[in-house]
């Protein structure tokens, strides 16, 4: 559904969610910068899952990584020489894309000259080379281009160059080729380009010294491998036991897409739980169960997740399971989360690799093993962008005349919304109001993020933190401070984001009410 998609990407833009890194010179492709409102979402999900994954259990550790990686981590990890992805380049656009999102079809290659109305668009030559599609003769290919081009590519500009360049192809490009008839890409062969970011170390880096050259790290997995053997001497656990991480990865992805789904730059939130080789196929599905149950946890309801159970052949080589959690985006069901069993893969590069045992030695059997290992690994900013998928809701709202209206609400569950609490002065002039509105704040705010907003009538304030998904406003009226009387003196109202409905409660049960339901 593109064009919820778009109301979404605008909200986030309009109210500070995310905005493109670098927007003011342009963008920098792949790369986000999180806004006042994303950065604390982004926060409350990834303390949530810090809380319930490390700090709520004995069997998990966590740990802190550095992002910047040793090219021998990574050799032995098998990143150096495989993580890649089939790369083509397009012979007309220069475009580069990944190679396995465009199905090879059958075709012939044959040029075109002379259209005179294409020439204006074209511009060289007056001259093309198409593609034509197995089946169509070649008289479609004046039609074939003129609407492969014409409306797709408008301003292409085709040098001689390049013409000479699918010329020389035309044997190559004809049968089986890499044709995409959606934008009529013309592809070349694909071959493997490695999705890592290289740099250099040190004042004097010399890009031929192998020890100058470091990876920003593609995943947070392989310090978690590496430092695997300090972390069991220096904490005594047995297994099986886990060690998780959040944090910033890196991968050059051949073609950024959907928003903030496929980035450069992104975060994860990783567990490697470490086990006997016999229990990793149960503890795999453990995880995939808890790992869902996370999911409800934050508002992404099951029916919106989808389990893929990988099938042999598709699965890494040493992986005996791994599970997809997908979830239905607006651009169509995508991976949140892959749950994987790795075996002793990992730790089995790490030791040949390195040098050193990593095995474990089980005190009560005397056996000395690698250990397995189940891996849950959850993309951040994903699941920000599920949960702001999900959240996402217009209302239409009928007043006491007729008149309808649109009311755009972000359903967050209330423990992930950026703003947990609003809180309004009824009367902006009235001084009492302000005061004690003040204070209730300060009450709060060490316990949560709250928002004062005094400006203009309490509606719109309401429907200003409804498009941010604020879950409760507290107003200061002229009852709290007793100006009609004492019954409800020392009482504020409580407007639920959801229901709309208000309901009267004491400032001195404010908080504990309040972090029942946040929490
Ligand atoms: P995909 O097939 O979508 O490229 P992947 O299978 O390569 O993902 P993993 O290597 O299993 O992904 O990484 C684990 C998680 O990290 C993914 O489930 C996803 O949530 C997140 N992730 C991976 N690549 C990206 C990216 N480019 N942008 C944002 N998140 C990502």
């Amino acid at each position: 559904d593109p064009v919820r998609m778009e109301k979404i990407v605008s909200l986030c833009k309009r109210r500070g969610f995310i905005f493109q890194a670098g927007e003011l010179y342009g963008g920098l492709n792949g790369c986000w910068d999180y806004g006042p409102l994303g950065a604390e979402l982004k926060r409350n999900l990834k303390d949530y899952w810090w809380r319930k994954t490390v700090q709520e259990r004995d069997d998990v550790l966590g740990m802190d990584g550095a992002i910047l990686t040793m090219k021998q981590v990574l050799k032995s990890s098998g990143h150096l020489d495989g993580f890649s992805d089939p790369m083509s380049d397009c012979l007309l656009s220069k475009a580069r894309l990944r190679a396995d999102q465009i199905p090879p079809q059958d075709g012939t290659a044959v040029w075109y000259s002379g259209a005179r109305h294409e020439a204006s668009a074209w511009s060289t030559d007056k001259a093309f080379a198409v593609l034509v599609p197995a089946g169509k003769d070649a008289d479609s290919a004046k039609k074939t281009a003129r609407q492969f081009y014409g409306s797709f590519m408008p301003d292409k500009k085709v040098s001689p160059k390049e013409l000479e360049l699918i010329e020389d192809k035309r044997e190559e490009l004809t049968g089986t080729t890499r044709f995409n008839p959606e934008n009529g890409s013309l592809l070349t062969e694909p071959r493997d380009f490695n999705l890592m970011f290289k740099t250099t170390m040190g004042a004097s880096a010399d890009e031929n010294d192998p020890n100058a050259v470091a990876f920003l790290r593609p995943e947070t997995a392989q310090s978690i491998f590496v430092q695997y053997k300090n972390i069991l001497d220096s904490n005594r656990v047995k297994l099986p036991f886990g060690i998780a991480q959040v944090g910033k990865s890196f991968r050059n992805e051949i073609n950024p897409r959907n928003y903030t789904f496929r980035s450069r730059e992104f975060e994860q939130m990783e567990i490697e739980y470490f086990c006997r080789p016999e229990d990793g196929l149960r503890l795999t599905d453990e995880w995939l169960e808890s790992r869902l149950c996370f999911y409800e946890e934050i508002g992404i309801p099951r029916e919106k997740l989808h389990i893929l159970d990988v099938p042999d052949g598709e699965r890494a080589f040493y992986s005996m399971k791994t599970y997809d959690i997908e979830y239905e985006f607006p651009f169509g069901i995508q991976e949140l989360e892959g749950v994987a069993y790795r075996t002793d893969y990992d730790l089995g590069v790490h030791q040949t690799g390195s040098g050193r045992p990593l095995e474990y030695f089980d005190e009560e059997t005397k056996e000395r093993f690698l250990p397995h290992v189940v891996e849950p690994s959850a993309g951040c900013d994903r699941t920000v962008l599920a949960m702001i998928c999900e959240a996402f809701d217009e209302e239409t709202l009928t007043d006491e005349k007729g008149k309808e209206d649109v009311r755009t609400v972000l359903r967050f569950a209330p423990r992930m919304a950026p703003i947990k609490v609003g809180i309004f002065p009824l009367l902006k002039k009235n001084e009492e109001q302000v005061r004690l509105c003040r204070e209730i704040q300060k009450t709060l705010q060490p316990w949560m993020t709250v928002f004062y907003d005094d400006g203009g009538a309490v509606g719109r304030r309401y429907r200003r933190q409804d498009e941010v998904g604020t879950p409760f406003c507290i107003t200061v009226d002229f009852d709290t401070i007793g100006e009609n009387g004492p019954e409800h003196q020392g009482t504020v109202t409580i407007r639920h984001r959801d229901s709309m409905e208000q309901e009267r409660l004491p400032i001195d049960g404010l908080l504990s009410w309040l972090l029942d339901r946040i929490r």
